[in-house]
């Protein structure tokens, strides 16, 4: 078996495959998840206990609505200021890498984006801490977790503004006070469940406020009148992400594996920090634990060391594109065990070439 660190779609649990090709066979008297009615009682069922779990899981307040949508987070990116910015109006942008950029262009079809701070001189190395978010902003968005660059949001600022946040590389990887938060995104594809859902999680009382006419499937207000079913939902995804919310809470929940998901990243950057082949790019105090990226000294080792990691059974390690080097994902499932294996790969490696 190979050992997964690719960024997302990743790794899920093995017995949550398991039990999704199970249900794809035989659901419920013999016919497959795939083919019974999103209005049936059994899928009824599936996506009240996902919306449980997730409500369980993060300790969401009362208030909130979890909604299961489709158009990835990068619907979101337009969803987000089509149902908060008034027209005309302003929202504050926290651009701390190409899926926050990506955020903020969708903002000029609904109002302003003003961006109070931005790590994009330093390639998004680092995680701007020192800005004012002004008092008349419609909301301020951030990134929790920035997927391709590898750092990772462990404050975030108390705002007197409606607080937003893409969590799509983070979430349930983490405690995360969900009170502070007006609106929370996330794909699914990471830590959730399969791709071709995304989770909203949502304060009711900040909607209806834009004057805006919303079309329906745009409007947060018509999927939570609806259950998340104006339309056909993503039966499957939301079947599998309710296995993979099971399996989390089986675990012990999101402080348990918050627990892992420290051990596993303090020992790859401990190996990265000693090894004397490999660097860190991100600032030590941002460094994610969910996308760990590094380089090597010499940039002519790093074709060779992929090289030996693809035959030694590790997958996923390229960096982005705009960032080069090497890029460890470790999501909630991927076990200890792999990273304790990426890391003997790095030192048989080092006494190779030192
Ligand atoms: N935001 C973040 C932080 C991401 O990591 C990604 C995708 N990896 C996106 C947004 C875009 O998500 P999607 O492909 O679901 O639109």
């Amino acid at each position: 078996m190979r050992h997964n660190f690719g960024a997302g779609p990743c790794i899920l649990p093995q017995e949550v495959f398991k039990q999704a090709s199970r249900a794809v066979v035989d659901f419920k008297d013999g016919l497959s998840i795939l083919e019974i009615s999103h209005r049936s009682p059994e899928f009824e069922s599936v996506i009240e206990e996902a919306s449980k779990l997730v409500k369980e899981l993060l300790n969401v307040p009362s208030g909130y609505s979890v909604l299961f949508l489709q158009g990835g987070a990068s619907m979101q990116f337009a969803m987000v200021p089509m149902n908060l910015l008034p027209e005309g109006k302003t929202a504050a942008y926290l651009e701390t890498g190409v899926w926050a950029n990506k955020a903020i262009k969708e903002v000029k079809y609904f109002g302003q984006a003003n961006v109070v701070a931005s790590s994009k001189d330093a390639n998004f190395t680092f995680i701007p801490k020192d800005y004012t978010i002004p008092a008349d902003s419609a909301y301020f968005h951030c990134t929790s977790n920035n997927t391709i660059y590898g750092t990772e949001m462990f404050d975030f600022p108390d705002t007197q503004v409606p607080l937003v946040c893409d969590m799509s590389s983070d979430i349930m990887s983490r405690v995360v006070d969900v009170s502070k938060f007006d609106l929370i995104y996330a794909g699914a594809q990471k830590n959730i469940g399969p791709a071709g859902l995304t989770i909203v999680i949502v304060k009711d009382e900040i909607l209806g406020k834009t004057g805006r006419a919303i079309p329906s499937m745009l409007d947060y207000k018509q999927h939570i009148d609806n259950g998340s079913m104006y339309n056909t939902p993503p039966v499957f995804s939301i079947y599998v992400a309710m296995l993979n919310l099971n399996w989390l809470k089986s675990k012990g929940g999101v402080a348990e594996i918050e627990k892992e998901n420290k051990a596993k990243a303090q020992a790859l950057y401990a190996e990265i920090d000693r090894n004397p082949l490999f660097k860190g790019t991100c600032a030590v105090e941002d460094r994610s634990r969910m996308n760990v990226c590094f380089v090597m000294e010499n940039p002519e080792l790093e074709k060779p060391f992929l090289k030996f990691a693809d035959e030694n059974g590790f997958e996923g390690l390229k960096g982005h594109r705009s960032v080069g080097g090497f890029r460890a994902s470790m999501y909630n499932a991927l076990p200890i065990t792999s990273v304790h294996a990426l890391i003997d790969l790095m030192q048989t490696f080092e006494e190779k070439h030192a």
